[in-house]
Order: C-alpha cells, then sequence, then structure tokens
C-alpha cells in the first residue's frame, strides 16, 4: 500500500521503517531540511536499536524515501499518517500546532479519497478538528475530496521502538468509517498474523485510550516513588518492598521500579495533557496532580541524597566538588533527554557549585546540543574515564554496561568514596563492602549519611 508519514521523529521514522520493511511503499515527510537530507545520505538522526540497518536497507532498496515536498507526499499516499509532535503548551495542555499544520497542508492538496490518521498522542476532540481542517483547507480551494480521519495512537516504548513497532501488544484503531478500518487492517494485517492485536473503536475512546496508558504507567511509577520515601524515612528497604508486592500478579513486576523520576517525551507532557482535558472537562484531575507532583519532587531526590552526604548547609558542602554521572538519556538505548532526570540533577550541582564529569553511551552528542561548552562538564569517552579524579559517583539512568562496575576500583578513584545509586542498580552491602559510602532510592541506610 502507499503511506505518507507527516514527521519523521521517533514515531514517524520507526513507523515508516517497520511498514517499509513489510513490503509498503513509504513517504517520509519533515520540514527539517538537515534531517531529510541526513536521512537520504544514511544519518540516522535518533538512536534506536536496530533501527539504522533496517533503515538503509528499505531506503536502498526502494520502498522508503525522505522529502521535505509536502505536495508530493499527500499525492503519493492513500493512507496519511500525522505523527509530529504535540509538545505541552504554556498551560500543560497539547499544543496542536503542528498537527493542524499538516491537517492544513493535507487540505491543500489532497486529489484522491485518503485515509488521514493521527498517530500523535493528541487530545480527545483533535480528529474532529483535523477533519475540519481539512474540510476547511478543501473548500478554499473549491476541491470536493472524500476523506476519512482515524486515530491511531502509537504505543512503542523508546530504546525498543523497533520491536514494539513489529511486534506490537495492540493495534488500536479508533473510527467511525468501516472502509477506513478495513484500509487499516490491511495496511496492518502484517503485524498481525500470530494473533488478533487489533482493537477498533470509536475515534474519541481511542484518543482517550493513549492517555489513560501513558497517566497508568506513571501512576505506578510514581506510586513507587512516594512509597519509596516512606521506606527511606521508616529505615526499610524498597527493594525487598518491590519483590514482595511484584509477585502478586493483580500488581506486577512491570513499572514498579522507583529511581530519579520518569522523564520523556511522553509521560511527563501526556500527565499534564491529560490533567487540562480532564479539568477543561469539569473532572478534577487529583490522581494525575499527584503523580506529576511526586515525580517532580522525585526528580530533585537525587541531589538532596548528594546534599544529605555533604551537609555543611547551603551547599557549602557540594561547592567545588566533582561529581562523575553515570548516564544521561532519560532511559536506557536511547539518545532522548527530553525532561531526562540528568538534566534536573546536573542544573542542581552546578548550581550548587560543583563540576561533572558525564557519560552515557548514546546521548553524548545530544548532551553537548543541549549544554554546549561550559568549564563546569566534561564529556567523558567511558564510564571509568567519567571517575577520573572525582570525588563522587551519581547514577542516573540504568545502561546495562552500569550495572556490574568494580567497585574496588571505584573505591580507589572517588576521593570522598562515594557513589548515589539513582536506580538502584548495586547490592548496598557490596558497595559498602568496598570502602564506598551508599545511597539509593528509598533505601533505609541513606537516611543518615552513612559512617
Ligand atoms: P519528534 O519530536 O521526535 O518528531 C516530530 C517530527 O515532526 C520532527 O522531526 C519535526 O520536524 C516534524 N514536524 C513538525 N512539523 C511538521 C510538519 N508540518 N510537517 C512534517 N513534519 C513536521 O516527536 P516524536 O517523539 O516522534 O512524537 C510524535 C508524536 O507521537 C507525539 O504526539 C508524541 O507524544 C507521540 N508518541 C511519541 C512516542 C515516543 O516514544 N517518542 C511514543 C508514542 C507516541
Amino acid at each position: 500500500m502507499r503511506v505518507t508519514i507527516f514527521g519523521t521523529g521517533y514515531v514517524g521514522l520507526v513507523t515508516g521503517t517497520c511498514l517499509a520493511e513489510v513490503g509498503h511503499d513509504v513517504v517520509c515527510v519533515d520540514v527539517d531540511q538537515a534531517k531529510i537530507d541526513g536521512l537520504n545520505h544514511g544519518v540516522i538522526p535518533i538512536y534506536e536499536p536496530g533501527l539504522e540497518p533496517m533503515v538503509k536497507a528499505n531506503h536502498a532498496e526502494g520502498r522508503l524515501h525522505f522529502t521535505t515536498d509536502a505536495a508530493d507526499g499527500i499525492r503519493h499516499g492513500d493512507i496519511v499518517f500525522i505523527a509530529v509532535g504535540t509538545p505541552p503548551d504554556e498551560d500543560g495542555s497539547a499544543d496542536l500546532k503542528y498537527v493542524l499544520a499538516v491537517a492544513k497542508t493535507i487540505g491543500a492538496h489532497v486529489d484522491k479519497p485518503t485515509v488521514v490518521v493521527d498517530k500523535s498522542t493528541v487530545p480527545v476532540g483533535t480528529a474532529d478538528k483535523v477533519r475540519t481542517t481539512i474540510a476547511d483547507a478543501l473548500k478554499a480551494r473549491g476541491a470536493d475530496v472524500a476523506f476519512d480521519v482515524v486515530s491511531n495512537p502509537e504505543f512503542l516504548k523508546e530504546g525498543a521502538a523497533v520491536e514494539d513497532c513489529m511486534r506490537p501488544d495492540r493495534i488500536v484503531i479508533g473510527s467511525d468509517s468501516q472502509v477506513a478500518i478495513e484500509k487499516l487492517k490491511r495496511l496492518y494485517a502484517p503485524f498481525n498474523r500470530n494473533h488478533e492485536r487489533i482493537v477498533t473503536m470509536d475515534v474519541r475512546s481511542a484518543e482517550l485510550t493513549k492517555y489513560a496508558a501513558n497517566a497508568m504507567l506513571a501512576t505506578k511509577i510514581s506510586f513507587m516513588n512516594e512509597i519509596s520515601c516512606i521506606a527511606e524515612q521508616v529505615g526499610a528497604d524498597i527493594e525487598h518492598v518491590r519483590q514482595g508486592i511484584g509477585s502478586d500478579p493483580r500488581i506486577g513486576w512491570h513499572f514498579i521500579y522507583p529511581g530519579a523520576g520518569y522523564g520523556g517525551s511522553c509521560f511527563p507532557k501526556d500527565v499534564q495533557a491529560l490533567a487540562r482535558i480532564a479539568q477543561q472537562n469539569g473532572c478534577e484531575p487529583r490522581l494525575l496532580d499527584a503523580v506529576e507532583a511526586v515525580n517532580h519532587a522525585q526528580k530533585g531526590h537525587l541531589f538532596e541524597l548528594v546534599q544529605r552526604h555533604y551537609d555543611k548547609g547551603e551547599d557549602e558542602g557540594v561547592r567545588g566538588k566533582a561529581f562523575a554521572v553515570w548516564g544521561l538519556a532519560f532511559k536506557p538505548n536511547t539518545d532522548d533527554m527530553r525532561e531526562a532526570s540528568s538534566r534536573r540533577l546536573l542544573a542542581q550541582l552546578w548550581e550548587a557549585g560543583a563540576t561533572v564529569r558525564a557519560y552515557d553511551p548514546e546521548a553524548m552528542e545530544e548532551a553537548r546540543r543541549i549544554f554546549g561548552e561550559r568549564v563546569d562538564l566534561v564529556f567523558c569517552e567511558s564510564a571509568q574515564d567519567a571517575v577520573q579524579g572525582c570525588d563522587a559517583l551519581v547514577v542516573v539512568t540504568e545502561w546495562k554496561q552500569f550495572r556490574s562496575p568494580d567497585f574496588a576500583k571505584l573505591a580507589t578513584a572517588l576521593h570522598d568514596r562515594v557513589v548515589f545509586d539513582g536506580r538502584n542498580l548495586y547490592e548496598p552491602a557490596e558497595v559498602e563492602a568496598a570502602g564506598l559510602a551508599y545511597y539509593g532510592i528509598g533505601r533505609g541506610r541513606s537516611v543518615r549519611r552513612p559512617a
């Protein structure tokens, strides 16, 4: 089938590539000329495991095209996806300017019956706005072309996006048009062979499903982070508590890890946007506001542990200290640093007069773009390199390669012999046995400065 995708970011590029991989003829459109030029020359703008070879192969085989020419793109596709960003507006609601700009462009150029698919995460009622915008643009040029607008939210996880796209848990299709639903079923048939993954529903339910999914996951994380604060204060170990509750199938093992707070391009903005949707529709988002508030506080917790260790009042104990920071991306297997916990930590360390030697396996380029050159930040070649000459280590992202460091070597390298473990990667007793002080998240011994 002939498919066009507007927006060549994490969602658009992965979706387009996976659709091409199963044989569809895909055109990816983006307004970012440099990104499109790069893709046409084999430069992949993001890091996702498995993505690069797939993009290159499908591009070389002529099933995956990249362009900035929107009109050409619209003429190509029988199905046109909107996968552009929906960043937060000033009040936290989703800013639809990019989505509606694409809708206007579709209305300006569409010349044959087309199914328009909202894949961006958008507030309930957006499909109606997209439909009106396209209809107005058609009217303005005196054209009469049939089109449907379908909601098909994306559930891929950054870091496992290709895998998720090739083997989705579910494919949600929201539409009141049987013709459009059948077209999307044909499009997704190659991903749906093993068992039925397609869930069809009305448009508004599909739009809300995406927010409900992300808000539920964020709620689990904030819940565990709140319990971890209690654990810390009462002298319990959250890791024991986690194991104690995860074995209950009604609770489950997923998303009950305490940590340095959730980040990324989805949870923070989607929880806020859903809270605004609730308010705008007369519902008080008590739980959603609390989820957001807990996460905001949690992102500052690593620095609180740092202050607790060095406490001499007014940050004086932190001033002049050098911190090795392992992990900058908001989670492993991605270079995405949007809303990453590392950003808050680094800002707090710099504010307190500390310096940072940072290492991330994939996000160094993105970090350079975000922070630029500064005297209090050194980008390092490896985890080992980062600890050289430092006083303390802070682990912010749980990359696999950080899981089993040589603690004896760390104890020699770190002047103040202290590890702040923002993801509870280590066994406290093992770290302490090497002569290091250990602070984790929600582990009772972090309350007081270890002897
Ligand atoms: P992104 O910021 O990585 O990419 C968006 C792309 O859209 C950019 O390349 C931008 O240049 C392009 N763009 C903007 N205006 C355009 C226009 N008029 N025409 C063509 N291209 C245009 O965004 P993303 O992370 O891929 O997210 C896209 C949407 O999918 C968002 O609504 C997001 O909430 C949702 N989503 C994201 C994820 C994720 O893990 N990143 C997962 C599920 C859903």
